[in-house]
C-alpha cells in the first residue's frame, strides 16, 4: 500500500481540509505531521501570546486525530525542509499534501521543499483551504493585482465559493507512529502571564464551532452597528481560529449563507478584507517589512523608545487607550475599534513608526496574522492599499465618546478609574482635585497624567505630514 505525508500547517482540522481530503481519496496510509520551526524568521514563527494558541490547537488536533484511530507527528527543528524530508525519507513516503500558503517566506519553504522531494521522486501535491479566492486567480481588468478593496470585493463577490464535500475520516487509513511530546516544543510561557487568556478562550475546534453558532443566531444580523461598540460583544472573535485554521473560511462563509446571510452581508464583507490583505502580502512582498507605498520610508518619525514602551504599558493616560492596551495584555485579542483608535494614536500623535506597533501586537495578539496585521496597520499609517490617509487623524476622545458611550470598555479594564460615573471616565483630567479624591484617583500617581496633549499631537503629526510631501514631491 502506497503512503502518503499530510503536512499540517495554518490548516489545524480535519474537516473543509482540501489536503487531507485528497489525501484519504488517494487510498495511502497517511502520516499526519506537524513540524515546529525554531529559530525561524518572523514571518514563520509565532508571537508570544500565538505560540500559547498553538500549543492548545497542537492539543486539539491530536485529540480529534485519536479519536479517529491516528496520533499527530510532531517535530520540531530549526531547519523545516531536511526535517520534513527526512521523515518522508524514514517512513517511506510516495506523496506529500499540504494546503499553500501565502507569506514571502512561507512561499519560498513551501518552494523549497516541493524542489527537494521531487528530486527525491515524490510526489507532491498543494491545495488552497484557507482563503475564499486565491492571490493569484484574481487581478483587474489590466492583469494587475488590486490596491483599493471595493473594486477588489466586487470582483470577487460573486465568484462561487466551493463547498467541500464532508471528509469520511473512517475510510482513512493512518500510518502509526509518534514524535514528539507536544511539551517539548515548549509553546507555553515560562511565566504564568497567560492565565487569563484561559478565562476568555477555548482554543479549540469545538469551542469554534459553538461561538460560529451562537454568533450567527443573534448578533451578526446587528454586526454592522454593534462590531463598533468597544464593550460589546459583537463580532464574532473567529480570527485567531481562522489563523490556526482551526476552523476555515469556506466553512464561515457557507455556515452563515445557510442561515440567511448574504455575501453582500457586512460580515462576509470582512471575510474578503481577509482574502485581500492576502492579495496584498502576495502581490507586494516588501510590505511585510516596509510601507506598500514606498515613498513612506521617508516619512520623519519619531521613534522614541519611551513613548512606545508607555503606549505599550498603558500608561498613556488617555482612559480609552490605556483600557484597549489592558485588554491586549490580559486576553490577547483587541477590539477592531480599539486597534484603529490605539494605531492611529502611536503612529499620529506619538508619529512613531507603524512597524512598533506591530510588532507589539505581532507578540500579543492570539490572532497574530501577518497580512491582517500588516495590512491593518498601514491602513492606520496612511502607507498601505486603500489605507486612511495620513492627514485624518482619529481623536481618541470623540472616538471613546461615540463607541464607548457610558465608559464600560474602560470601567473594565481599568479598575483603578472604575468609579468615575459615565462618559466622564474618558477625560479625568477635566476633573477636580476635590472630585478625583472622591473617586479615587490621584492622577500622576494612581493614574498617569497625559503623555501628549491631543492638539499639540494632532498639529505634530500634519506639519510631519506636510514636510514629508515637500520631501517626496
Ligand atoms: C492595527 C490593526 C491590526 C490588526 N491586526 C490583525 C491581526 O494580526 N490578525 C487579524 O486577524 N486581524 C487583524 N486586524 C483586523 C481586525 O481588527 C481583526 O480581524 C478583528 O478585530 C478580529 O476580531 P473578530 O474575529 O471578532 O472579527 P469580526 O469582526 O468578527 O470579523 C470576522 C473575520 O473577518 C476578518 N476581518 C475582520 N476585520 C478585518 C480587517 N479589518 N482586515 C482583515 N480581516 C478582517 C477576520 O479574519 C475576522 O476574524 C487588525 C486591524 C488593525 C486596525
Amino acid at each position: 500500500m502506497k503512503r502518503c505525508l499530510v503536512w499540517f500547517r495554518r490548516d489545524l482540522r480535519l474537516q473543509d481540509n482540501s489536503a487531507l481530503l485528497s489525501a484519504i481519496a488517494s487510498g495511502a496510509e497517511i502520516l499526519p505531521v506537524y513540524i515546529h520551526g525554531v529559530n525561524q524568521p518572523k514571518q514563520l514563527s509565532e508571537g508570544g501570546a500565538s505560540q500559547w494558541w498553538l500549543h492548545h490547537a497542537l492539543a486539539d488536533l491530536d485529540a480529534q486525530l485519536k479519536d479517529v484511530g491516528a496520533d499527530l507527528y510532531l517535530e520540531q527543528s530549526d531547519d523545516v525542509c531536511e526535517a520534513l524530508c527526512s521523515l518522508v525519507r524514514e517512513y517511506n513516503i510516495d506523496a506529500v499534501f499540504w494546503n499553500r500558503r501565502y507569506q514571502p517566506d512561507a512561499i519560498k519553504l513551501d518552494t523549497d521543499v516541493k524542489k527537494q522531494l521531487v528530486a527525491d521522486g515524490v510526489e507532491v501535491e498543494s491545495f488552497n483551504s484557507s482563503v475564499l479566492n486565491e492571490p493569484h486567480a484574481i487581478s483587474n481588468l489590466s492583469g494587475r493585482p488590486y490596491q483599493v478593496f471595493t473594486p477588489y470585493w466586487k470582483r470577487c463577490r460573486d465568484i462561487e465559493v466551493p463547498i467541500l464535500t464532508d471528509v469520511n475520516l473512517d475510510a482513512a487509513r493512518w500510518v502509526n507512529a509518534t514524535g514528539r511530546d507536544l511539551d517539548m516544543l515548549s509553546l507555553l510561557p515560562q511565566i504564568p502571564w497567560d492565565k487569563t487568556f484561559y478565562k476568555t478562550w477555548q482554543p479549540t475546534r469545538k469551542a469554534a464551532k459553538e461561538r460560529l453558532k451562537l454568533f450567527s443566531k443573534k448578533p451578526v444580523r446587528e454586526y454592522n452597528i454593534a462590531r463598533d461598540m468597544m464593550s460589546d460583544d459583537g463580532t464574532s472573535r473567529m480570527a485567531p481560529y481562522l489563523h490556526f485554521g482551526q476552523i476555515g473560511v469556506r466553512e464561515i462563509y457557507h455556515y452563515l449563507k445557510d442561515s440567511g446571510e448574504t455575501v453582500m452581508h457586512g460580515y462576509v464583507r470582512q471575510l474578503y478584507w481577509r482574502d485581500f490583505s492576502h492579495h496584498l502580502i502576495y502581490h507586494f512582498p516588501h510590505s511585510v517589512e516596509k510601507s506598500l507605498r514606498p515613498e513612506y520610508e521617508q516619512f520623519p518619525w519619531k521613534n522614541s523608545e519611551e513613548m512606545v514602551a508607555r503606549w505599550r504599558k498603558a500608561q498613556t493616560g488617555y482612559p480609552v487607550i490605556d483600557a484597549a492596551m489592558r485588554q491586549l495584555w490580559e486576553t490577547g485579542w483587541m477590539h477592531n475599534r480599539a486597534r484603529m483608535v490605539v494605531g492611529s494614536f502611536l503612529v499620529k500623535h506619538l508619529l512613531q513608526e507603524w512597524q512598533s506597533g506591530a510588532d507589539w501586537f505581532w507578540d500579543t495578539l492570539v490572532d497574530a496574522d501577518l497580512p491582517n496585521n500588516t495590512m491593518g496597520w498601514q491602513w492606520v499609517g496612511g502607507c498601505g492599499a486603500d489605507a486612511a490617509p495620513y492627514f485624518r487623524v482619529f481623536n481618541p476622545l470623540l472616538q471613546a465618546k461615540k463607541f464607548d458611550k457610558d465608559g464600560e470598555y474602560v470601567r473594565r479594564y481599568l479598575p483603578e478609574l472604575a468609579k468615575i460615573p459615565g462618559k466622564l471616565i474618558h477625560e479625568p483630567w477635566e476633573l477636580t482635585e476635590i472630585e478625583l479624591a472622591a473617586y479615587g484617583v490621584k492622577l500622576g500617581d494612581t493614574y498617569p497624567e497625559r503623555m501628549i496633549n491631543l492638539s499639540e499631537g494632532r498639529d505634530g503629526a500634519l506639519n510631519a505630514y506636510r514636510e514629508f510631501k515637500e520631501r517626496v514631491k
